[in-house]
Order: structure tokens, then C-alpha cells, then sequence
């Protein structure tokens, strides 16, 4: 199968159960399902209150990061400081914009759909399996990218050939190679029949909506499958508005929206969703250098979060897999993640693509607007010894990430399940996502140790409750609470005993190691400072 192997004893997420973290989601307030009080709607999911905080940690690291610090504050390959400047575009647009951008015409995926289990297959994720060496009018079973769907189909097509098929008598290829006569003998998958799939149909992702009153086709309007766009629509604002220079970049976060054929494996992949995307612009001789920078870079971001060692890849595109506009550019590279429905091979967590000048150039030749860029430090040198300036279109480089799907790797990776422990499912997130920073309780709920702890609690939210929750509980035994703060992820407890009353101490415990120790209750914040990198 195409999905590499995982090392020997990795710390892979292979053992993990995604219906166990999906059940820790539900049970504590990360995630639900969109309405599900009337049964759900597919591909559509809420956050809870902890999801909500955990997105948003989520999303203001990369704000901070990309946006604010500038690529995390380091120089770029030009030596100089790194320019972003952030745009908040509208979901809707003018229909035009989607034409340019190839979206309307072009943002298809092919469907296939089992005529036997009703079943709808999005093509490109389907593999074939055939007998080897047969050509034109062989059997096809057909397999999802997965080692049992690969074991079942060869069960499959050894009971249809009347014949005991190993791994090597097969010949296993993509679906969409495929002519409409193959298509028509193939066994799909869980049918009992042959020949019950149709042939690939093109169906555009896009939710059409209208805008005003009449309803009519004059009025349609897409909501936006991406945030790219209208970062493009609005470069010659942000130009002739601010006193940015190239090469910089423009970035935004939001919704985007696609009419998936096959939502699935929870948030992965869903129809309404959050993007991060920046388009940073620059000359087209500087975009090998910026491509590599923005790749390594990005990689480094996901890392510094918390997504570590073997699960978290790099993967740099074959020149077959490019995009058409890209075929020119510096690259296209995936950051890859190994979920525990992807392993032992990986889903795509974020894109970073050399876009070439495609995008600006389609909305200048669409739009009829000049978007070419006068840069005043280029050209030939005037009788002046200054340059006299050179006019181009500048080509882009895009780190596009979903935030949906970085939450999602975010819960697998922290996830951790120890049965040696009084409560042993623990969410180990990086203290700067964490949803709740730390927690107060009073040992008992008298003795002055309520006071004590309100106190703290205040405190401490006035410091730090622009960054997350800082709980607080007297509630059950102090091992119930910090079991239910374990499964919520929150890095620090600290318990007010009897002796904080006489020596002004409390206990500290740490998530991880559930080890304790004391520290001076005036501290406590200092602590928590230093832990949480502020
Ligand atoms: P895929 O191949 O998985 O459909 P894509 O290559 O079409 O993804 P892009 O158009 O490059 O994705 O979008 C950028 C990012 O947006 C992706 O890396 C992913 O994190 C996120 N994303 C795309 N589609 C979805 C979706 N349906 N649900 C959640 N996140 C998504």
C-alpha cells in the first residue's frame, strides 16, 4: 500500500482508539456533533467549551506566531525581519472571484457511488486491486487506503477467481486511471455483487447559496471553499493602504466550506471548516529560498506545539502530484500527521505550495484590475545610481493549514491512556494550548481553604485568564478532581491544605507525572508565568 510504514516501537498512534477519544471529546465538552439533538448533520461538528478554548489557544498561537511575531520573529533568507499583515475577508464574494480562481469550473471531485450498499466513494480515494498480469477485463476489488480494506479485497477476489491470491499475485492502482469497462466489473466494497459501482462523476464541492430577495439564477453566490482568495482579491488594498513592501505576506483565519463527497474520521474531514492560510509574496527569482524557509519553518511551528517525533512527517510532492500552476514553482510539500485512522499511514494537516503568479494573475486578467507590483529597489540604475524600478506580478508561496484538523492531531497526540493511574486517560496538551491553564482547590471545603483558594483563583484569572480557564472546585475527593483535570488537560493543580493556612504554601501537582511539591503561595504565579512561556 502507498502508506509508509511506521518504525519499529515508534511512539505511534497505531494503539490509540479514536472511538475512545471521540468518546473523551463528547464526555468532557470538546467536541459534538452538530445538532444532534435532532439526530446530527453530516460533516458538521460543534465545539464544547474546552474545544472552544483549545481552538482558539490554537488559533492565537498561530496568529501570534505567523502574524504578530513574523514567522516567529526570525529573519528571513533575506536577512531581514519577516512582514505579515493579517486581512479578515468575507465568506461570501462576488461569483466572479470564484471563476477566476478555477473553483467554479474546476473544484470537482470525482464520486463514484455503490449502486448495491449505497455507499459514496470520493475516486482518488479508492485503490484497485487486480490479478496480475491481466489486462483489459479483469476484476477489480476495490480498497480504501488501509491495511484491512487491502485484506478483505484480496479475500474478496480470491473467492471471485476461484483462486487463493497472496499479496504478490495482485497488481494494486489508483482508481482514476481506470477505462469505463474496467469500472464496469468491479466488486466495491462490503457487496456481494459484481459491477455494482458507477463510473466517476464529477461533483463540485461549492455550497451555492443566493444573494437577495428573488431568489433567481442571476443571484447565486458560493460561500467560500477556502480563505486563500480573499487574501488575492484584496492584495492591491493592502498594497496602496499600508506601507508594506515586498516580499511580505498577507495571512487570514476563518471558515471555509466544501461540500465534501465523504465527510469522515471525525473533524478530519468535514464541510464546514477553519483555515490559517498565508500568501506571502515575493520576486519570482526568491521563491526557491522563501518555499524552503516557509516549509522548514512551518514544520518547526507544529513541533514547538506539542506534535513530536515519528507522527508528525514532511513530505515533499512528486512532480505527478503537482497542481497544474504549480508544476513551475519551487515545490509543493505536505506536513503530515499520523492520526490513529491514517495509521500507519499519515493525513494532511497542512499544504505549502509554490502558487507561482496563477492566482493574482487570474483575478488581473478576470477582474481587468492592474495587480502587478512596482518595486523601486529593482531594475536598471539611473543616471542617478538609483534603480529605476521594475514592475511585476509577484509570485506566492502558501502555507495553508486547517485548524480543524491541527485541533484534531492535537487531541491524538495528547491523548494518553495509563492504567496505572487512579484516572488513566490523560490529555497531555502543550501548556500554551492547554484549554484550562490551572486549577485551585481547596482541600476541603472549610477551614478557611475556600477562602484561600478564591483568592488564588482570582488572581490568578486576572493574570492569566486571557489565555484559558483557570478552574476552580471543591467539589468530591481531591483525587476525583484532579482525575477530571487530567482528562481535560490542565498541565497544573494547586490544592490549599491545612498547613497553606500557617505557612502560606500550596501543593503544586503536576499532570504528567502526578507528582507534587510546594511551593510559597506567592509563587504560584511566577510559577505558572515561567511554565506557560508569557
Ligand atoms: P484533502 O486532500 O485532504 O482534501 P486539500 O489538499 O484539498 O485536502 P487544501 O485545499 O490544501 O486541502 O486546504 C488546506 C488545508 O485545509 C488542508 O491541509 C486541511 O488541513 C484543511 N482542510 C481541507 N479540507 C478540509 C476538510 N474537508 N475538513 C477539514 N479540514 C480541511
Amino acid at each position: 500500500m502507498t502508506a509508509p510504514a511506521a518504525p519499529a516501537n515508534a511512539d505511534t498512534n497505531q494503539t490509540k482508539s479514536m472511538d475512545d477519544i471521540m468518546a473523551l471529546c463528547k464526555r468532557r465538552g470538546f467536541i459534538f456533533q452538530a445538532s444532534e439533538i435532532y439526530g446530527g448533520i453530516n460533516g458538521f461538528w460543534d465545539y464544547g467549551p474546552l474545544g472552544a478554548q483549545l481552538k482558539k489557544n490554537l488559533r492565537d498561537a498561530w496568529w501570534q506566531d505567523v502574524v504578530m511575531k513574523g514567522a516567529g520573529g526570525q529573519l528571513g533568507p533575506n536577512g531581514k525581519p519577516v512582514s505579515i499583515v493579517p486581512v479578515d475577508s468575507c465568506l461570501i464574494q462576488n461569483p466572479k472571484v470564484w471563476e477566476a480562481s478555477g473553483h467554479v469550473g474546476g473544484f470537482n471531485d470525482p464520486m463514484v457511488d455503490c449502486r448495491e450498499t449505497k455507499a459514496r466513494y470520493r475516486a482518488d480515494h479508492l485503490m484497485c486491486m487486480g490479478k496480475k498480469g491481466d489486462k483489459q477485463g479483469q476484476i477489480y476489488a476495490f480498497i480504501e487506503h488501509d491495511d484491512a480494506s487491502f485484506d478483505a479485497a484480496l479475500k474478496k477476489l480470491s473467492k471471485y477467481v476461484k483462486q487463493e491470491l497472496s499479496k504478490d499475485d495482485v497488481d494494486v492502482c489508483a482508481f482514476t486511471g481506470l477505462s469505463a469497462e474496467e469500472i464496469a466489473i468491479t466488486v466495491g466494497p462490503g457487496t456481494k455483487e459484481v459491477g455494482t459501482l458507477t463510473a466517476p462523476r464529477a461533483f463540485n464541492l461549492m455550497f451555492k447559496t443566493y444573494v437577495g430577495a428573488t431568489a433567481s439564477e442571476d443571484d447565486i453566490a458560493y460561500l467560500r471553499p477556502e480563505t486563500a482568495q480573499g487574501i488575492f482579491i484584496n492584495f492591491k488594498n493592502v498594497v496602496d493602504s499600508t506601507r508594506v513592501a515586498l516580499p511580505f505576506g498577507i495571512a487570514q483565519t476563518g471558515k471555509a466550506f466544501r461540500n465534501e463527497v465523504t465527510p469522515r474520521n471525525f473533524t478530519f474531514r468535514s464541510r464546514e471548516f477553519e483555515q490559517m492560510e498565508i500568501e506571502f509574496f515575493c520576486h519570482p527569482s526568491e521563491t526557491k529560498a522563501w518555499y524552503t524557509f516557509w516549509r522548514d519553518w512551518r514544520m518547526a511551528w507544529w513541533q514547538s506545539i506539542g506534535l513530536k517525533g515519528d507522527n508528525l512527517v514532511l513530505r515533499e510532492h512528486d512532480k505527478d502530484e503537482l497542481a497544474h500552476y504549480a508544476k513551475e514553482g519551487a515545490g509543493t510539500s505536505d506536513i503530515e500527521y499520523r492520526f490513529p485512522f491514517t495509521a500507519p499511514g499519515f493525513g494532511e494537516l497542512e499544504g505549502i505550495a509554490d502558487r507561482t503568479d496563477f492566482d493574482l494573475r487570474q483575478h488581473a486578467q478576470h477582474s481587468g484590475a492592474k495587480l502587478e507590483y512596482f518595486d523601486t529597489t529593482r531594475g536598471e540604475l539611473a543616471p542617478n545610481g538609483q534603480p529605476k524600478g521594475e514592475r511585476y506580478l509577484p509570485h506566492v508561496i502558501e502555507p495553508s493549514a486547517g485548524l480543524d484538523r491541527g485541533v484534531l492531531a492535537i487531541l491524538c497526540e495528547s491523548y494518553t491512556k495509563d492504567d496505572s493511574r487512579p484516572s488513566p486517560e490523560i490529555m497531555r496538551f502543550h501548556p500554551r494550548i492547554a484549554p484550562i491553564k490551572a486549577a485551585v482547590f481547596p482541600l476541603v471545603n472549610k477551614d478557611g481553604m475556600p477562602e484561600m483558594a478564591a483568592k488564588l483563583t482570582s488572581e490568578l484569572r486576572q493574570r492569566f485568564g486571557h489565555l484559558g480557564f483557570i478552574e476552580t472546585d471543591a467539589k468530591q475527593s481531591i483525587g476525583k478532581r484532579y482525575a477530571r483535570m487530567d482528562e481535560a488537560g490542565c498541565p497544573f493543580c494547586f490544592t490549599i491544605d491545612g498547613d497553606s493556612l500557617t505557612d502560606q504554601t500550596v501543593t503544586v501537582r503536576d499532570r504528567d507525572t502526578g507528582g507534587q511539591e510546594r511551593i510559597a503561595m506567592d509563587k504560584v504565579s511566577g510559577f505558572l508565568a515561567e511554565k506557560l512561556g508569557v
